[in-house]
């Protein structure tokens, strides 16, 4: 891969034509290597985030091997990486994809959250005497921006019965469920775990694992959660307080806050019309949550040699290339007054469901790949310092 000590220094000597995803291989592995020292359990990461191969393999190098996968193609890709263990927790999975993957990719570890669902896993690999099951709960959503509640989840009503039928067919047996995405009070998993608790307590089923999800934020313009540290807290001042502390494991699944930091999308302003810049990527591209999902990305000139424009600042709205007007993100996108066609901008922290949500719409969607060295745009981990990886093949991106 091309590196680049930083966007501009690039953009001196290249003049692309596509927009470019920029990885910084460096945030991807002080993000992992927080979370494995901090957590107090064991890491997966939620491979949906970003599946692309060099994060995948930075991820195992800073010691993350676990894997949340949802489908047979995020498992062909997962099953790549040296020593990786693959966890299936989509809670609906066709009995094809529950058969292979067991058969064939060695997957022990899947989630459920109905009798239905329950009885295609025993069915699809044969009742077999080495099973995890996780019983995915429903939980409140209330504490994150990007809630994911009403799809998956047993009720409070249902569960028990399902803790119960699962316990007589499982090797181990554990609970899980998910706060939602960029979930921004740390009591949210407080509440949650209060909530797994009880369950234990009314089923009178002791469980050996639970896996409290994702949701875990990451910085952005328009969110500026607490610490991670306070999350680790709140964790495990609730999993003391469960019943079966002593012999259950605690497992998380970070996506978005493993990644976010990590990639930039660099595009060119192809027209200014006011406030407006037409740039050449957007809300089919690796901008998705900007224009459906009320995210505000961090914004700045790179064109070099323009990099510290004096003058005011403009709130700007972006419109990408492609011909529908859902193709708009209304930021604002703070930059300089002076902002004019063949400006080129960083846009920071998309490294989390941006490249993964694009697509080939009206015929854009191709990027250039470069590799930076220089700082996020934004970080939770900017006073974490970054160790020697354990894999030194996957430092050389
Ligand atoms: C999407 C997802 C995650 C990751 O969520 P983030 O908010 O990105 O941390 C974790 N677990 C499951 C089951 C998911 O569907």
């Amino acid at each position: 891969m091309n590196v680049f000590p930083n966007a501009a220094e690039y953009l001196r000597h290249h003049r692309p034509e596509r927009p470019i995803l920029a990885l910084r291989p460096h945030a991807v592995a002080r993000a992992a290597q927080w979370f494995v020292a901090n957590f107090p359990g064991r890491v997966l990461y939620a491979t949906k985030a970003n599946d692309m191969r060099p994060v995948l393999d930075m991820l195992a190098g800073a010691g993350v091997r676990s894997f949340d996968v949802a489908s047979l193609a995020e498992i062909e890709r997962v099953r790549a990486i040296d020593g990786a263990e693959l966890f299936f927790m989509n809670p609906i999975k066709s009995r094809g994809a529950i058969a292979r993957a067991y058969r064939d990719f060695g997957v022990r570890c899947f989630a459920f959250d109905s009798h239905d669902e329950l009885g295609k896993v025993l069915a699809e690999t044969d009742d077999a005497d080495d099973l995890t099951l996780f019983l995915r709960i429903a939980c409140p959503n209330t504490h994150s921006l990007i809630p994911l509640e009403g799809k998956y989840g047993a009720s409070v009503e249902e569960a028990p019965a399902l803790l119960l039928r699962a316990r007589q067919h499982a090797t181990r047996l554990g609970i899980t469920f998910h706060v939602g995405s960029q979930a921004v009070v740390p009591a949210a998993f407080g509440e949650a775990l209060t909530q797994v608790g009880q369950l234990i307590v009314s089923s009178g089923v002791l469980v050996d694992a639970i896996d409290i999800g994702g949701g875990f934020p990451a910085r952005y313009p328009h969110s500026d959660p607490p610490g991670l540290d306070l999350y680790m807290e709140e964790i495990v001042r609730a999993a003391d307080a469960l019943a079966v502390k002593h012999n259950c494991e605690l497992l998380c699944e970070p996506g978005r806050a493993l990644v976010a930091e990590s990639e930039s999308v660099i595009v060119r302003v192809d027209a200014r019309r006011g406030n407006a810049l037409y740039v050449n990527d957007g809300a089919f591209g690796s901008l998705f949550d900007a224009a459906f999902s009320g995210f505000r990305f961090p914004a700045r000139c790179v064109t070099p040699g323009r990099e510290d424009l004096g003058g005011g600042e403009t709130a700007y709205v972006l419109y990408g290339p492609t011909c529908d007007s859902a193709d708009y993100l209304p930021g604002p996108f703070i930059l300089p007054d002076a902002i004019g066609e063949g400006d080129y901008l960083e846009i920071g922290q998309v490294g989390a469901y941006g490249r993964v949500l694009g697509n080939r719409f009206n015929g854009f969607g191709d990027f250039e790949e470069i590799t930076l060295t220089d700082e996020p745009m934004l970080s939770m981990f900017a006073d974490t310092e970054l160790q020697a990886l354990d894999d030194p093949r996957s430092v050389s991106l």
